[in-house]
C-alpha cells in the first residue's frame, strides 16, 4: 500500500488539531506500523530514522550527565562509538561481559544476542539491577524474544535488518510498556526530529507480514550452515545462537573468503533476504577476533549456499 506522504494534516471545523497534523509529530503509515510492531512485542512501540536514531533518544531521554551506562562487550559497535560521542555530554560508559551480572550503573544496555560475538545476556542477572534495562533485540526479533516479559524495560531494534528484512528500508524501532518512558521517548522524538519516514515505516508494515515465516526459513538454513561450518577444516571457532541468521567463524585470511563468494554479497549488514557476509575486523579493530566473518543469512537454497562457501573456502 502507498504512505501517505503528506507532512500537514487540516486542523478540524473548530479549528483543532485531529491525530495527525505535522508529520515529525506523527503520520499514518508510522502508525500503523509502530500498532503492528507494537503488538508483537507486547508493549507500545515508536518508530525513529534509524536503529541509531533509536538509541540516541533512548540515551538522551533516559540520562542525564554524569549517569553510567554498562553496555554489553562485544555488541554492536556503533552502540559504543554512540556512547563514547556522548561522553563529552557527561554520559559515562563501562564494558562489561554479558553473560555476568552488569556492575553498578544508571542504565544496563545489552545485546540479544549480541552482534557480532553473539553473546546472550544473563537474564536473572539483569532482572537483579536496580538500573534501567535496554535490550537491542536486533537479531532476535519478536519471533524469537519477547525482552520486555524478560525484564527489559525498553526494546530497542534496527528495524533496518529483520523487521523490514530487504534491505531498502533505514528505520529504528523501541518499545516499552510504561506509558512515563513512551512518553518521554515519544517527547525527545519530536523535539529532536528523528522521526521515521513513512516509506520506511511501510517498508515494515510489509516485512512485519512475512517475518515468522523468513526467521523460520533463515533459522533452519543457519543451523545447517553451522553444522557445516563447524565441519570444515579451514573454519575455526563457529558461533551460533541456534536462532536467527547471524553466523560468526573464524577463518585464516577473511579478506580472501568474502571477496570469493558470489551468491552471498559481500556487504555490511544482516537480516536481509538477501545473504550477505563481510570481515567486521575492518571496522572494528581488535576489539574482536581478526579472522571473524560475520555471515547473515538469508532465503536462498542451504545447498547454493554451502556451495558458495565451501568454494570461497576453498
Ligand atoms: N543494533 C544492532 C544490533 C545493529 O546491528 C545495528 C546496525 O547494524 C544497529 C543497532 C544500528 O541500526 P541502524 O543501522 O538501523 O542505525
Amino acid at each position: 500500500m502507498e504512505p501517505d506522504r503528506s507532512t500537514i494534516w487540516p486542523y478540524d471545523a473548530r479549528g483543532d488539531p485531529g491525530e495527525f497534523y505535522y508529520a515529525r509529530y506523527g503520520h499514518p503509515s508510522g502508525a500503523a506500523a509502530e500498532a503492528s510492531l507494537g503488538a508483537l512485542e507486547g508493549g507500545d512501540a515508536l518508530l525513529f530514522a534509524s536503529g541509531m536514531g533509536a538509541a540516541t533518544t533512548v540515551l538522551l531521554a533516559l540520562c542525564r550527565p554524569g549517569a553510567t551506562v554498562a553496555l554489553a562487550a562485544g555488541a554492536y559497535y556503533g552502540t559504543s562509538l554512540l556512547l563514547r560521542e556522548l561522553e563529552s555530554w557527561g554520559l559515562r560508559s563501562v564494558e562489561y561481559d554479558q553473560t555476568t551480572a552488569p556492575p553498578p550503573a544508571d542504565l544496563v544496555w545489552v545485546e540479544a544476542p549480541a552482534n557480532p560475538t553473539l553473546t546472550q545476556p544473563d537474564w536473572e542477572a539483569v532482572r537483579a539491577h536496580p538500573g534501567l534495562v535496554v535490550c537491542d533485540a536486533t537479531l532476535s526479533t519478536p519471533v524469537y524474544l519477547r525482552a520486555l516479559d524478560e525484564g527489559a524495560d525498553v526494546v530497542l531494534h534496527s528495524a533496518s535488518k529483520y523487521l523490514c528484512g530487504h534491505h531498502d528500508a533505514l528505520l529504528g524501532a523501541t518499545v516499552t510498556r510504561e506509558p512515563a518512558l513512551t512518553a518521554r521517548l515519544r517527547d525527545l522524538r519530536s523535539r529532536t526530529g528523528i522521526t521515521a519516514a513513512p516509506d520506511a515505516a511501510a517498508a515494515l508494515l510489509r516485512g512485519l507480514g512475512s517475518l515468522t515465516e523468513r526467521l523460520h526459513r533463515i533459522t533452519a538454513t543457519a543451523t545447517d550452515l553451522a553444522t557445516r561450518l563447524a565441519a570444515h577444516t579451514a573454519v575455526a571457532n563457529v558461533r551460533y545462537p541456534g536462532i536467527g541468521g547471524v553466523i560468526a567463524f573464524e577463518v585464516a585470511d577473511p579478506r580472501t573468503v568474502e571477496t570469493r563468494t558470489r551468491t552471498i554479497l559481500n556487504a555490511t549488514s544482516l537480516g536481509g533476504v538477501r545473504s550477505t557476509i563481510e570481515s567486521r575486523h575492518r571496522w572494528e579493530g581488535d576489539r574482536i577476533p581478526s579472522g571473524l566473518l560475520r555471515l547473515s543469512v538469508g532465503l536462498e537454497d542451504a545447498d547454493d549456499l554451502w556451495a558458495d562457501l565451501e568454494r570461497a573456502l576453498a
